[in-house]
């Protein structure tokens, strides 16, 4: 850790304590790291006798009800005056929606390890270094002191084992590994986090799935694998856009892979997943896709229909690649 980020926690903890009222949000489309460190922050502000309301655009996806906090997430705003709003995992201000713009507020603060993150807030503590927003949650909880036990190990654990591939990701840090030394020091119960967190799976999703690796494409000399869904292959397995996570990590194992991309039709777009080994940096094409991310895990907008949103994708691509 560099004195910039010692410097932001206690500047954080510090807010923390002399305010009231807080909201907690993180990105639409919630994955582990952002419904796990709005439980971090959760747990830490209720210890400190503060009133919390946590805020998802798209609330929590069913496979991360068992963190139990998780319930007071909610669709809706309660309130429109807070002293306090943290974002979670947001690299940009619209990852949580238009909605809390409108909220009345004395202060933001903005929690996120990406690089893309474009410091929206009064206080910004970005750390690309950082695994996970989670990982940065956890040393706030440091600072105070509050141990990293129970569910708030829960929470953390779900966070950090989510962006970094369960640990085989390259954001996997020796501190990275500290903190999780700590939760399993704690007593963590892995076995029955891992039947929560990895066996949630409906027969449903592994049709789905099936159908959807059906449509697997390589291009490029076989350096960009692609699959596009349209949203009838959802409907027709009775599926919804929660049980397309996961897809993309197949097609990026194929053999000479250099950039898996998923393009899913939504409501009002083309919703674009990226992933990518070593060099070829994904966030620089998602940025040219109304986007943004990390240097391999990346996603962006494509408002056209699908078929054109494809070839737009690839010309887009192109370059990044050869
Ligand atoms: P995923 O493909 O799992 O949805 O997202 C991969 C990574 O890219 C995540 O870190 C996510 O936060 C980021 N990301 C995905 N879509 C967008 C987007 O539209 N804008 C920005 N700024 N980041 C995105
Ligand atoms: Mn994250």
């Amino acid at each position: 850790m560099l004195a910039m980020d010692i410097k932001l926690i206690k500047e954080i903890i510090h807010i923390f304590r002399e305010n009231h009222s807080f909201l907690i949000t993180s990105h639409v489309n919630p994955d582990g790291d952002a419904i796990g460190s709005m439980g971090g922050v959760y747990y830490l502000l209720k210890q400190f006798g503060k009133e919390v309301d946590l805020y998802n655009v798209s609330g929590v996806p069913d496979r991360f009800s068992y963190l139990s906090f998780s319930k007071y997430i909610s669709t809706f705003l309660n309130k429109n005056e807070y002293d306090c709003i943290i974002f979670l995992d947001c690299g940009d201000i619209s990852r949580a929606g238009e909605e809390i713009k409108k909220i009345k507020k004395q202060i933001t603060i903005n929690i996120d390890h990406h690089p893309t993150n474009n410091f929206f807030a009064d206080i910004n503590w970005v750390n690309p270094n950082m695994s996970s927003v989670g990982e940065m949650v956890a040393y706030l909880l440091e600072e105070t002191k509050i141990e990293l036990k129970g569910k708030i190990a829960e929470s953390i654990y779900t966070a950090i084992v989510s962006d970094t591939g369960s640990f085989t990701f390259s954001n996997t840090k020796p501190t990275t590994l500290k903190v999780v030394m700590k939760i399993l020091e704690n007593g963590f119960d892995l076995d029955d986090f891992n039947r929560k967190y990895q066996r949630y799976w409906t027969i449903n999703k592994v049709h789905f799935h099936g159908m959807a690796m059906q449509r697997a494409k390589l291009l490029f000399e076989g350096k960009v694998a692609i699959i596009s869904i349209p949203m009838d292959l959802m409907k027709k397995t009775g599926c919804t856009t929660e049980d397309c996570e996961g897809v993309i990590n197949y097609i990026r194992q194929i053999r000479g892979v250099k950039v898996a991309a998923i393009l899913r039709e939504d409501d009002d777009k083309i919703k674009v997943s990226l992933r990518s080994w070593g060099e070829v940096d994904v966030s620089q094409i998602a940025l040219e896709l109304n986007g943004g991310g990390h240097k391999n895990a990346a996603g962006g907008s494509i408002f056209l229909p699908l078929e054109q949103a494809e070839d737009l994708f690839l010309n887009c691509i192109e370059k990044y690649i050869s």
